[in-house]
C-alpha cells in the first residue's frame, strides 16, 4: 500500500536499523542525506536493503574541515558515477555556524553544482545565514533541481526560490519556533515539502521523522487547510524533486 508520509531531508545513516524499519513502515519515501564521504558511502549501501530510502550523497558545509575541495569533490564524482545517487546532499553555504570557512565552502558548492548539472541530480541545500547566496549560486549554475533545506530566511529570497520552480522544507520545529511557522505559512503549495533534519537536536526538541506528523497538522490548521493535502502535496514534491 502507498503511504502518504514523506521527508524531505534527513540524516538516516545516525539512525538504527530497528528505527530504519519502523520509519519504513509508514513512510513511503525519506530523502537520506549525508555528512561526509563516509557516511555517503554508508548511505548508498543503506538505499540497497532500504528501498524507501532515497540516497543522497555529499559533504555538509560543516564538515569540509582541513580537506582540499577539489579532492572531495572528485570522490563525490566517483560516488554518483556508481549509478545509485538520487541526489548530492547535504551540501550548500553556512554563514550562521561557519562563517570563518566561507572561501572554500564557496568553491566546493561551486564544484557539487557542476556534477548537479552533469549528472542531471537535484541538490538538497544547507543555507544557514547564507539564503541569498545559495540560491544565487545554485541559479548560476542553472541546476534544475533544489529543494533549500530548514528554509528561515527573508521572505523576498524565499519568493525568488519558489518562482524558479525549487523546493522549501519545513522542520518541526514550526511548533517551537513563530518565525518557521510564519515561513511555512508563506511557502505555496508547489514548492512545499517536510523534513526532519533527524537526528538532531534543537532547543531541546529532539528531530525525528516521527514528529512530521504533528508538524503537518499544525500548518493545516495554521493555513486553512486539510493534512491529506499538505502531505500529498510534499509527497508530490519530493517525488518530481527526485525526479526518474
Ligand atoms: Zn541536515
Amino acid at each position: 500500500m502507498k503511504k502518504l508520509l514523506t521527508d524531505a531531508h534527513c540524516h538516516a545513516h545516525e539512525f538504527g536499523e530497528g528505527e530504519l524499519r519502523k520509519f519504513e513502515e509508514v513512510f513511503e519515501v525519506i530523502v537520506a542525506v549525508s555528512d561526509d564521504l563516509v557516511s555517503s558511502k554508508k548511505t548508498l549501501e543503506l538505499s540497497e536493503r532500504y528501498l524507501f530510502l532515497a540516497p543522497c550523497v555529499g559533504v555538509h558545509p560543516w564538515a569540509l574541515g582541513d580537506s582540499d575541495p577539489h579532492e572531495l569533490a572528485r570522490e563525490l564524482e566517483r560516488l554518483v558515477r556508481c549509478g545509485r545517487v538520487r541526489c548530492l546532499g547535504e551540501v550548500g553555504l553556512d554563514l550562521a555556524f561557519v562563517p570563518q570557512t566561507f572561501d572554500k565552502q564557496l568553491d566546493f558548492f561551486r564544484m557539487v553544482l557542476d556534477i548537479a548539472k552533469d549528472y542531471d541530480l537535484p541538490v538538497n541545500v544547507h543555507t544557514a545565514k547564507a539564503w541569498r547566496q545559495a540560491h544565487e549560486e545554485v541559479l548560476a549554475k542553472g541546476v534544475r533541481r533544489a529543494l533549500f533545506h530548514w528554509y528561515s530566511g527573508p521572505l523576498d529570497v524565499l519568493n525568488e526560490i519558489v518562482a524558479r520552480g525549487y523546493l522549501i522544507s519545513v522542520n518541526p520545529t514550526v511548533k517551537i519556533s513563530s518565525k518557521h511557522l510564519e515561513i511555512a505559512k508563506k511557502v505555496p503549495l508547489s514548492a512545499l515539502t517536510f523534513e526532519s533534519d533527524g537526528p538532531y537536536d534543537y532547543r531541546g526538541l529532539r528531530l525525528s521523522p516521527w514528529l512530521i506528523p504533528e508538524a503537518v497538522r499544525l500548518v493545516a490548521m495554521e493555513r486553512g487547510l486539510d493534512e491529506v493535502e499538505l502531505l500529498e502535496a510534499s509527497k508530490d514534491n519530493i517525488v518530481k524533486f527526485l525526479g526518474k
